[in-house]
């Protein structure tokens, strides 16, 4: 392989759950990798395992240090874009991080990704969609959000500003950007720490603690498995056809959070409660949970042939594993 062939990625956001999954198969694709995370939400426990690997380094490091971004994008021919700050109550108790990371640090791997000739994904949400009750949710439906007065609502607003911003640097300069809107993502290192239903459930039911449903839990979710959702971003960005797109990814196989406890309790053999927590009181005072989340994955299973399928059942199983060790 000469070296102008020779793959070479950013990783931001690369000690996180989604870029440590996403790393590993890169590698095994042959991709060289530099990974840099602010550690923020991420974790060198979930890239420790990389440290001896021949093609990988790793920076601490932010974002929103322009010139280490400069110096790293220029350095490489791909940047795989997922530092962001996620995490439903993260965003509560931090808005003003969750703004400045989302669009600025964006607006820093777009402008320089344009400069040095970089492909580019870029990892947006299906939290975009806001409220908007239709389900499944296709790429062009429309977003509906609630009043600023809701710093929720910064979280999916953020991302939407980042979307516009990378179809823009398409439009305008024709930059070869890819969006991947995202649906509950879930496996082993996920942490329930920032929110996150799955991990946290498994972790009550193995300790017999209360299961914690927020709401009534008649919400319901798709949850995809990360093995999946890492093969599909690595299909996708070497389409040329997927450029200055947005594709969902994600899983549609639907289950309400209620029922979502009960199965992981059975699967864990476990004595826990199920308790119901009032959204005031699991997060702000009037916080707006989604009833369903469902993505459309025509789009995606029409670009790269194939869409996440793993089961729940089997996903569950990884995510109980991985905490039992
Ligand atoms: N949830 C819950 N108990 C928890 C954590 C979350 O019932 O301990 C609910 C949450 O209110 C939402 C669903 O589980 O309805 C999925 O939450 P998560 O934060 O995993 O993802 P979201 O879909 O909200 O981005």
């Amino acid at each position: 392989m000469s070296v102008k062939n020779e793959k070479t990625a950013l990783v931001t956001g690369g000690a996180g759950f989604i870029g440590s999954h996403l790393i590993d198969r890169m590698l095994e694709a042959g991709y060289t990798v530099h990974a840099i995370d602010n550690l923020s939400t991420g974790s060198l426990d979930n890239i420790k395992h990389l440290m001896d690997h021949p093609k990988f380094t790793f920076d601490v490091g932010t974002i929103l240090d322009e010139p280490l971004m400069e110096s790293l994008i220029s350095e490489n021919n791909y940047v795989f874009h997922l530092a962001a700050a996620v995490g439903v109550k993260l965003i509560i108790e931090k808005p003003v991080d969750t703004i400045k990371t989302n669009i600025l640090g964006s607006e820093i791997i777009l402008k320089y990704a344009n400069k040095y000739n970089n492909r580019v994904i870029i990892t947006s949400t299906s939290e975009v969609y806001g409220k908007n009750d239709k389900t499944p949710f296709k790429e062009d439906d429309d977003s509906v959000y609630g009043p600023t007065t809701k710093s929720r609502w910064s979280y999916a607003c953020s991302k939407a500003i980042d979307e516009f911003l990378s179809l823009a640097y398409h439009h305008e300069k024709k930059l070869p950007v890819i969006i991947v809107r995202l649906f509950n993502t879930v496996g082993p290192r996920q942490t329930g720490q920032y929110g996150m239903v799955l991990p946290t459930f498994v972790k009550q039911a193995l300790l017999n603690h209360d299961m914690t449903v927020f709401g009534d839990g008649k919400q319901t979710r798709c949850f995809a498995n990360v093995k999946d959702v890492v093969k599909s971003i690595l299909k996708l960005v070497d389409s040329s056809k997927a450029e200055g797109q947005v594709f969902n990814i994600g899983s549609q196989e639907r289950i309400s959070i209620e029922k979502l406890a009960e199965k992981v309790r059975k699967m864990c053999n476990s004595k826990s409660k199920i308790v119901y927590i009032p959204y005031d009181d699991a997060f702000e005072s009037g916080f707006e949970d989604m009833a369903q989340r469902m993505p459309d994955t025509t789009k995606l299973k029409k670009a790269i042939g194939f869409v996440p399928e793993c089961s729940l059942s089997e996903t569950i199983n990884e995510i109980i594993e991985y905490y039992k060790q």
